[in-house]
């Protein structure tokens, strides 16, 4: 059962102040860490309901997921967290405004010929990989080469996404995604989800990505999934 809308309301208000309660403790402005609802497997009311809460940006892995459930919402940004194949990137370009997971190149190239075509101007961030139990992700040190192709090829790359290591040196993982970001430039360093947001804002991130968090626990399937 998802969570009623009144719940999700109350979670995204008590979460909206610990965020700004961590951002502000580690010397940085109330309200620079935005919050990304991440809508995997929740249902399109669940999405409305965040909306309705105060929330600007929601975010989705798979195009198939967000067809329908993401079409007519209020106004929002839609960001494409799931890995590109390239033969979506169409789909992808037309549908999202912020790819977060460019990383590699022709996955990249695929988006910015697809914006192109479409005659849009694409955000991405560049997905490094900081944990050796994720699959995707660039090398860290590759990031600002493959951002400033990407860039040539007329993409806004805005910064750098990067999923935390569930165990071993979170610390050490996290500081190499704020070093990319660094290199890489841009206005965003997307780090951080339900289990280790604190310690994202704390360095440096300025968008955690919230789903248990707001939506409450998915179903077993897709947790194994993701
Ligand atoms: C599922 C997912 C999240 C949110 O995870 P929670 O632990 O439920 O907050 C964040 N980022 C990505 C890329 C995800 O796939």
């Amino acid at each position: 059962m998802p969570l009623a809308a009144d719940s999700v309301a109350q979670r995204v208000a008590t979460l909206r102040e610990r965020v700004d309660e961590v951002t502000v403790a580690s010397g940085r402005k109330r309200g620079s860490v935005a919050i990304l609802a991440v809508t995997k497997t929740q249902p399109r009311e669940a999405v409305v309901a965040a909306l309705d809460a105060g929330l600007t940006d929601i975010g989705e892995n798979y195009v198939q997921e967000a067809r329908d459930k993401y079409d007519g919402l209020p106004p929002c940004t839609k960001h494409f967290l799931g890995h590109v194949q390239t033969n979506k990137a169409k789909a992808i370009a037309a549908r999202f405004d912020v790819v977060q997971s460019v990383d590699r190149l022709d996955a990249g190239l695929a988006l910015a010929k697809a914006a192109r075509d479409a005659g849009r101007r694409l955000r991405v961030l560049v997905q490094v990989n900081v944990s050796p139990a994720e699959r995707f992700g660039a090398a860290p040190a590759d990031a600002p080469a493959l951002a400033a192709r990407l860039r040539a090829e007329g993409l806004h790359v805005d910064g750098v996404m990067a999923i935390g290591p569930l165990q071993g040196d979170v610390d050490a993982a996290f500081e190499t995604a704020r070093d990319a970001f660094e290199r890489v430039g841009g206005t965003t360093l997307s780090l951080g989800m339900s289990g280790d947001w604190e310690r994202a804002v704390r360095h440096g991130s300025t968008m955690v990505r919230l789903g248990t968090a707001i939506f409450g626990a998915r179903p077993a399937r897709e947790r194994s999934l993701a």
